[in-house]
């Protein structure tokens, strides 16, 4: 028997009714996430693959797991639904996938309080279907929410289309259930507000796997909206648009929804709706019918001051009914096209120069097709801009060459004007060095605290950090 299969006789004693899968296929399968590069190098002969796949339905399970991970020294990778795009998910030979999706259940709702407590792999679409049912929304609407899980978006520090309303996952998260790397269980309360210490679920959002399991966690909820309403505007120039968002939020307004395409996604997606190179404002609000009217007057007084033109509310109906269509990273490659989105956020007063920076600067790179951007997540000091690049070379190494650039390139500019590297999708593989460079002598804490937790370095090697 060789030594793998001893270890996993090990996991299988110590968990009997745990599931564990090592057919090939079915392991390959959950051996990555959607991070553009590695699907690269699978087409360039790279094969990827962990030692087996386990599936526990319980939280003693997963505490069975990391136990039996610390005794044995062997690797654990968290995994989700895979919806992450900068190689969270990546297992080596000897690394088991430790995949959530089995505990996939709500356990409890408190309609009084308006919170909701769910298992860690709970699909995000079923999950707010489920809260829909019952007259309820979380109001958190990542475009991958058919894809990923309640637990990967704490995760990774998601952030949903709705977020100027209804804020990002860290506003979400009241309490919550971890297991530590050694298999300790520990559970952090759900309530309001408090000054009890340091608030400790922020270590663990955003750690993407490396400090421990999510297995349950309590959000905070809200009613169905009485009304939802929406609102195009065209613009002559991006400045414009810009200050018009500023202005709305700093008055305290807080549409759910504020979308800002710049004149070259603009035609993309919205040909005929504004003239030829117009960027296009998208707004919707909601909430008690009396506050959206009042918000969508006030935003409208805005745009006239800044020479905007209304488009009506089609164009936003047609974003809701196509919001989650994207092309996949597959059907790219096969055009001979490599292509991705970045997203960073900087203060109002940064996002112009970063963003003119970023499209001349990446525009500039051979191969390079398109660098475009919007911004879809506003706040009163800022927002973020969400680029997307497209270029075309006919080798895959060569197209490797081009990804490399363009996210050097891209995430340099961010840096040298003041925006932070990443707005929601973490960091993963991809920018593991510019998380060094944003951190500077903080990413020596990030590492002490990574050892502090799990001295053998087996959460997720090789995500987030190297220890
Ligand atoms: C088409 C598309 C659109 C997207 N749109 C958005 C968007 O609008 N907003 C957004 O924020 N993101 C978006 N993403 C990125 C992705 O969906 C998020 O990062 C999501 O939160 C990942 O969830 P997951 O369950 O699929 O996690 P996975 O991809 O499985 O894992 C992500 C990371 O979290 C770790 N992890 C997973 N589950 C747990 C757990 N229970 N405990 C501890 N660690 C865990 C993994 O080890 C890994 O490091 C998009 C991705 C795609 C492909």
């Amino acid at each position: 028997m060789s030594g793998q299969q001893e270890i996993l006789n090990a996991l299988r004693a110590a968990a009997p009714k745990l599931e564990v899968v090592d057919a090939a296929e079915a392991v390959a399968a959950k051996s990555h996430d959607y991070w553009m590069r590695s699907l690269l190098q699978r087409r360039m002969g790279v094969t990827q693959r962990g030692l087996a796949v386990a599936r526990p339905s319980t939280t003693a399970e997963v505490s069975s797991v990391l136990t039996w991970a610390r005794k044995t020294k062997t690797s654990v990778v968290p995994f989700g639904l895979g919806s992450g795009v900068v190689g969270g998910v990546l297992p080596e030979r000897d690394q088991l996938v430790l995949d959530m999706s089995a505990m996939d259940k709500i356990t409890s709702i408190n309609d009084n309080s308006l919170t909701v407590t769910v298992q860690a792999g709970m699909r995000g679409s079923t999950f707010e279907e489920q809260l829909n049912a019952k007259g309820f929304t979380m109001g958190h609407f990542p475009q991958s929410i058919a894809l990923s899980t309640v637990g990967g978006w704490c995760a990774t520090r998601a952030s949903g289309q709705h977020s100027t309303l209804y804020g990002n996952i860290e506003n979400m998260l009241l309490g919550c259930e971890i297991v530590l790397p050694g298999g300790q269980v520990i559970t952090l309360p759900s309530v309001p507000r408090s000054a009890a210490g340091p608030d400790l679920r922020h270590i663990f959002m955003g750690a993407e796997g490396v400090l421990g399991v999510f297995t349950e966690l309590t959000y905070r909820i809200h009613p169905l909206p009485e009304t939802q309403k929406g609102r195009a505007y065209a613009f002559a120039d991006l400045a414009a648009p810009i200050e018009v968002l500023r202005k709305t939020l700093r008055a305290g307004w807080t549409p759910s929804v504020t979308r800002l395409y710049d004149s070259r996604e603009a035609g993309r997606n919205f040909a005929g709706v504004a003239a030829e190179g117009s960027s296009v404002l998208l707004v919707l609000s909601e909430g008690p019918s009396a506050r959206v009217e009042a918000e969508l007057e006030a935003i409208a007084a805005l745009v006239k001051e800044h020479r905007g033109t209304d488009h009506g509310d089609e164009p936003v109906k047609s974003w809701i009914d196509h919001r989650n269509d994207v092309p996949t990273f597959e059907s790219l490659l096969d055009q001979g096209l490599v292509a991705d989105t970045i997203e960073i956020a900087a203060s109002w007063e940064k996002l112009v120069p970063l963003w003119e920076a970023v499209v001349e600067r990446g525009s500039a790179l051979d191969g390079m097709l398109v660098v475009s951007g919007h911004i879809s997540h506003s706040y009163t000091q800022g927002a973020n801009i969400y680029f997307t690049f497209a270029g075309a070379k006919e080798e895959m190494a060569d197209r490797l060459k081009l990804y490399d650039q363009a996210w050097d390139t891209i995430l340099d500019a961010t840096h040298e004007h003041g925006g932070t590297i990443a707005h929601h999708h973490g960091i993963g593989r991809m920018r593991k060095e510019w998380l060094k460079k944003e951190l500077g002598g903080a990413h020596d804490l990030l590492v002490a605290l990574k050892r502090a937790f799990d001295p053998d370095n087996i959460m997720n090697p090789g995500a987030l950090l190297d220890a």
